[in-house]
């Protein structure tokens, strides 16, 4: 059913591996239901880009369809078709720069193109007129990222020949920020004053404004005079911050803990290196547990003899090189015993590892961990 997914759907009592992720249903919905609040009247497009942020994109998608969220956002037409596929009928916005050859698809699954240039507006309306059937675009304008869209100050002709489109309906009109998590947000600004200048040519000319939305996480946190119509959260609907620095002015939660078992107990010897490259070794003998879990899962080789895991309600160092499948993990004179569980990301009683550690360990953005996790890693789903 889940092309996205490779491995059998299993329920929480039948899990195939001891490592799997665990997410929470509830809280995701809080945190949708807090940002939702927070932009009031401003609707909310949540963000289910690279399988939800490694969340899961059909069941994530389901809950925000349950929770009546306004539109989806996705980056690559397949896994529009994929919502499609498994009957999401809400309106779903691909953000990501198209090719003339996909847009009979786009039509076929009634879903939303970004146009980013006047010849892509073109072969939308011509191969919409050949299917004789109407495009519904997102016009995307670049106001400082300097990826795909028009630039803010070609955007008057763009829009222009839009509106001469016959079998194009501009639904949208939209804009992404560079820096709107960073704490000066000088830049921000002025790409807010950018955009909001390409949008008068709606009012100028006495037409109905389209959706106007620009606002990713940290501009929903910092900026809130860039809500206008319609939001799109990330990174914060599944709670986790954009940046460290960021205004936390919207209290969200993790909704994702990332768990495994201890497989194997020994004892290593004074002086016998650790893993492969042999790049770890104690001066004294202690005690170790080998963890089912590696770079193949998305648990980063970066963090070798970095990362710790929560065992038993303590902080353990992994040690020696992280591997494909497996890591050893030092427990020093502390016992540990086959089956008892691991937390790579997630609370214990007292502590807890969050994304933002192990970005820290791994030398990356919180976002690159949580999309890094692997779908061979099972996501099991808990109210
Ligand atoms: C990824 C993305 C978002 C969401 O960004 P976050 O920082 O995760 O909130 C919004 N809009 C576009 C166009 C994106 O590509």
């Amino acid at each position: 059913m889940n092309s996205s997914v490779n491995h059998p759907i299993i329920s929480v009592d039948e899990i195939i591996r001891p490592t799997h992720l665990e997410i929470n249903l509830k809280t995701l919905a809080e945190n949708f239901k807090k940002i939702k609040e927070h932009v009031s009247p401003a609707k909310v497009m949540p963000i289910l880009k690279a399988n939800a942020y490694g969340h899961g994109l059909v069941r994530t998608a389901q809950l925000m369809e349950e929770l009546k969220a306004d539109y989806l956002g996705v980056a690559v037409l397949e896994e529009g078709i994929l919502l499609r596929e498994v009957g999401i009928k809400m309106p779903v916005l691909v953000l990501g720069g198209i090719l003339g050859n996909q847009v009979p698809l786009f039509l076929k699954h009634n879903l939303t193109i970004t146009a980013h240039s006047i010849e892509k507006l073109k072969q939308i309306d011509e191969t919409a007129a050949q299917m004789k059937t109407k495009a519904k675009v997102h016009l995307k304008i670049d106001t400082g990222l300097e990826r795909i869209g028009v630039h803010y100050y070609n955007a008057e002709n763009f829009l222009d020949v839009s509106l001469k489109c016959k079998n194009i309906e501009v639904e949208g009109v939209f804009s992404h920020f560079a820096n709107s998590e960073s704490e000066d947000l000088t830049h921000a600004k002025l790409q807010i004053e950018r955009f909001l200048e390409v949008i008068s040519f709606f009012e100028k000319r006495s037409l109905k404004n389209p959706l106007r939305h620009f606002s990713n996480s940290g501009a929903i946190l910092q900026l809130p005079e860039a809500n206008l119509d319609m939001v799109r959260p990330g990174i914060m609907l599944y709670g986790v911050y954009p940046s460290a620095g960021v205004k936390k002015t919207v209290e969200v939660k993790p909704a994702l803990t990332w768990k495994s078992s201890v497989v194997y107990f020994k004892v290593i010897k004074a002086g016998h290196p650790v893993g492969y490259g042999s790049t770890w070794q104690s001066d004294h003998d202690i005690r170790s547990v080998t963890v089912p879990v590696g770079y193949g899962d998305g648990y980063m080789r970066s963090m070798s003899s970095k990362a710790e895991v929560l065992l038993n309600g303590r902080c353990y160092p992994v040690i020696g090189a992280i591997s494909m499948d497996q890591i050893v993990v030092n427990i020093e004179n502390d016992s540990a015993y086959n089956g008892d569980e691991v937390i790579l990301i997630g609370n214990g009683k007292k502590n807890s590892i969050t994304v933002e550690k192990l970005a820290e360990w791994a030398g990356t953005i919180p976002y690159e961990i949580l999309t890094s996790i692997n779908t061979r890693v099972p996501r099991v789903y808990v109210e």
